[in-house]
């Protein structure tokens, strides 16, 4: 028999607790004084700095290690990350790191087999012991250590930062109200959309080996936390929306962080291993589903599929060896004469044409062959 649930008391009151005060609170507000603008802006710009702080803090640089960072960013980071109240960055880096390493098992400590509600936040409220696994690197941070000692002190200085707005501008019952409180709550359901939703809703473009989806609609309301199947597949890019048109603001941020040297040695996954990933998952799909069709349809189809997808296959190896001689050269310039240069860059661009005309052909073959294999399936 399954142990009866045992609730942790002060989770469960500030989770419940600070959500039916918003729910009570905002609407009351609204209707008897509106909203000012100085209200609206606090909201938006602590709701947006804690979030940041979380996706990419706690999350892209603790959690993950997916770039470096100078002191001043990390002590931002983890102040600002400290009033999200979601434990230390020590604490909630262990945990994910559970959850990447265990996703959707029985370790995993937000797991959606569980149910939607489990990953979303109950099992916050849960009273269980997880203890810090899997973060020797983060405990000889001393700055990381700080954090974890003194997270709920310095949680609630920055958190309550808009009320000293709201003394000023004599209206502190209206930045309690939203700049406090609905913040709170708004910055806690969007981490923990990411655990539910991004877990149940959406496209796995890239792996089908665990639950974790791309979700647009969820990448602006989480800083761009919402392409989750990307980033379960490669946990360490420092970006979650990878394309430029997917909607990424800490991505946009770290990259504005770098261009001022406070941030760098992002690491990144290969276009073309996403490419070949996400070509690998077409052909699966396809093939499962060419299952149903007649040997007769079935036979040819599945042949004409499997060469579009080796020559794109081909093609998308050789652009990446292309990118990589490249680099190769630019290392060796400062060697080469200034003539065998020009003639090297020369050769280098005639090159990457041939095999961006290369690559091209392929999509279009391999879009032609899966768009066949797809009004095949219809008509059997
Ligand atoms: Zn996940
Ligand atoms: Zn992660």
């Amino acid at each position: 028999m399954a142990e009866p649930r045992r609730w942790d008391l002060v989770n469960t009151l500030f989770l419940t607790g600070t959500l039916a005060l918003a729910l009570g609170l905002v609407p009351w507000r609204l209707a008897v004084a509106g909203l000012t603008w100085t209200e609206a802006l606090v909201f938006l710009v602590m709701t947006f700095a804690i979030g940041t702080a979380i996706s990419g803090g706690y999350h892209r640089l603790f959690s993950h290690r997916a770039y470096r960072a100078t002191w001043p960013v990390r002590i931002l980071f983890l102040c600002l990350g400290a009033a999200a109240f979601e434990n230390s960055a020590l604490k909630w880096a262990s945990d994910h790191r559970t959850h990447h390493q265990h996703v959707d098992t029985e370790r995993d400590p937000y797991s959606i087999g569980r149910g939607f509600w489990s990953a979303h936040w109950t099992w916050v409220m849960e009273a269980q012991a997880l203890p810090l696994t899997g973060v020797a690197d983060l405990e000889k941070d001393p700055l990381v250590l700080w954090q974890h000692r003194n997270h709920f002190l310095i949680g609630a200085v920055v958190a309550t930062l808009p009320l000293w707005i709201g003394l000023a501008t004599g209206d502190l019952l209206g930045h309690l109200v939203f700049g406090v409180v609905l913040r709170i709550v708004v910055t806690h359901h969007t981490t923990f959309f990411i655990n539910s939703a991004a877990h149940r809703f959406g496209t796995r473009p890239y792996t089908e080996a665990n639950t974790a989806r791309d979700n647009w609609l969820l990448a602006p309301l989480t800083y761009g936390e919402g392409y989750h199947n990307f980033h379960h597949q490669w946990q360490w890019d420092y970006r979650n929306g990878a394309r430029w048109y997917q909607w990424d603001s800490t991505k946009w941020l770290l990259n504005l962080l770098a261009w001022m040297g406070l941030v760098g040695q992002f690491r990144r996954v290969s276009r073309s291993t996403m490419a070949r990933a996400r070509l690998h998952m077409e052909e699966q799909r396809l093939g499962e589903r060419l299952v149903l069709a007649s040997p007769g349809v079935a036979r040819p189809m599945r042949a004409r599929l499997g060469s579009a997808r080796l020559r794109l296959d081909a093609a998308l190896h050789e652009r990446h060896e292309a990118w990589s001689h490249r680099k190769a050269q630019w290392r060796t310039r400062g060697l080469a004469g200034a003539e065998a240069w020009r003639e090297a860059k020369a050769e280098w661009r005639a090159s990457v044409a041939l095999h961006r005309a290369e690559l091209k052909r392929a999509w279009t073959e391999w879009r032609a062959a899966r768009l066949e294999a797809r009004s095949m399936l219809v008509c059997v």
